[in-house]
């Protein structure tokens, strides 16, 4: 089976002023996988994640959307080109309800039919989105908040997913649930570049990790292969 690559990125360096916060990454997303970037906090993980989705200019290096470079394009064009970024700290609209949070994810679209198909996959995937529809975004639980974040992007309609943490500060029975999704989300054909600090979790689902340390990539492989890693056991995942 031929791949079809998706994203790549390509000695990706990024600065914040004078900090030089990532160090010539290389990463590759190949459609249909769920691909992980795992690493501890200040690793660079939403740092790669913002510069990939256009909210931040790489300082040199090459990113490739289907084998067009995007670096240096808006982040509202790159949504366009179909790349979803479901932030960290959820970031919903809090005055707006979660209907209309999902709407504002599909306002581009114009296929009516297939944003109601949409809707309705949303609504199935996480019920609580579908009993709190006419409630206040910002009322939700983190959790739900999260649910919310990362449907309102499905709702742009992408060929690529990034999510940002979504386990973050999460009660453990909805860190299930939203694990659960992602693969549903990927069983329905979506492919996700998922960051993550929840190593185990994460490799769990994932086809593929990479594993940030101070802006480098450290180890990467298999997520088979990584979870079993006696380094990533001891560094990342409690052993
Ligand atoms: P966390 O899981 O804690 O969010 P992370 O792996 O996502 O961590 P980043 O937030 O990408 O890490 O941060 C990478 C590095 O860049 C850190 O050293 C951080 O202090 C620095 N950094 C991040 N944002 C800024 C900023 N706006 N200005 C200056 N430095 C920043």
């Amino acid at each position: 089976m031929s791949e079809e690559v998706l994203l790549e990125v390509k000695n990706m360096h990024v600065h914040y002023g004078a900090i030089h916060a990532i160090h010539g990454i290389d990463l590759k997303v190949n459609k249909g996988e769920i691909v992980t970037i795992l690493g501890s906090n200040g690793a660079g993980k939403t740092t790669s994640l913002h510069t990939i989705s256009g909210l931040l200019k790489p300082s040199s290096g090459e990113i490739l959307y289907k084998g067009q470079r995007i670096d240096g394009t808006k982040a509202n064009k790159i949504v366009g080109m179909g790349v979803a970024h479901s932030p960290e700290g959820r970031m919903v609209f809090p005055d707006l309800t979660v209907k209309e949070n999902l709407e504002m994810g599909a306002y581009l679209r114009k296929d009516t039919d297939k944003v109601k198909s949409d809707y309705e996959y949303m609504y199935n995937l996480f019920p609580k989105l579908k009993e709190r529809s006419t409630q206040l975004a910002g009322t939700l639980s983190g959790g739900e908040q999260q649910m919310l974040a990362i449907a309102r992007a499905y709702m742009s309609a992408p060929e690529l997913l990034l999510l940002d943490e979504p386990s973050l500060g999460i009660a453990p029975i909805l860190v299930q649930a939203i694990f659960d999704a992602i693969v549903d989300l990927n069983k329905h054909g979506m492919t996700i570049l998922l960051v993550e600090q929840n190593a185990y979790a994460s490799l769990k689902i994932a086809h593929r990790g990479y594993v940030l340390a101070t802006g480098e990539i450290f180890m990467e492989g298999p997520a088979s292969e990584l979870i079993t890693n006696e380094e990533i056991q001891k560094a990342y995942l409690g052993h």
